[in-house]
């Protein structure tokens, strides 16, 4: 994708994000311009598309946009960082899940 195309995507991720309050999801980093956030897929319904589908993202989101428009409930705005840490979770099973969250609270510092 080019620079202009990329802008686009930013574009489209900021007017999608306010249905979210320009807030992350998780952090509540507020979005300003559309970079460093993204658009998370909560659940799919049947036969829809993934962004696998889509050769690059402005396609994807140009895709997106309309059903997230609609939908919005099943989205959710999140930034770069802690969209990684979403979708990394879950692809763990469950109790794995649960083991996770269990060990790293009781890791950390606050
Ligand atoms: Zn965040």
């Amino acid at each position: 994708m080019n620079k202009k195309e990329t802008f686009q995507v930013y574009e489209l991720i900021l007017r999608l994000a306010a249905l979210f309050y320009f807030r992350c999801n998780v952090c509540h980093k507020k979005c300003t311009t559309g970079k460093y956030f993204t658009i998370h897929h909560i659940k799919y319904m049947p036969g829809e598309k993934t962004y696998k589908d889509f050769s690059n993202r402005l396609d994807y989101y140009k895709y997106l946009f309309p059903i997230v428009a609609v939908h919005p409930e099943r989205f959710a705005l999140v930034c770069n960082k802690d969209h990684g840490v979403v979708t990394k979770l879950a692809r763990y099973k469950k109790q794995i899940r649960k083991r996770l969250f269990k060990l790293s609270n009781q890791s950390a510092n606050d």
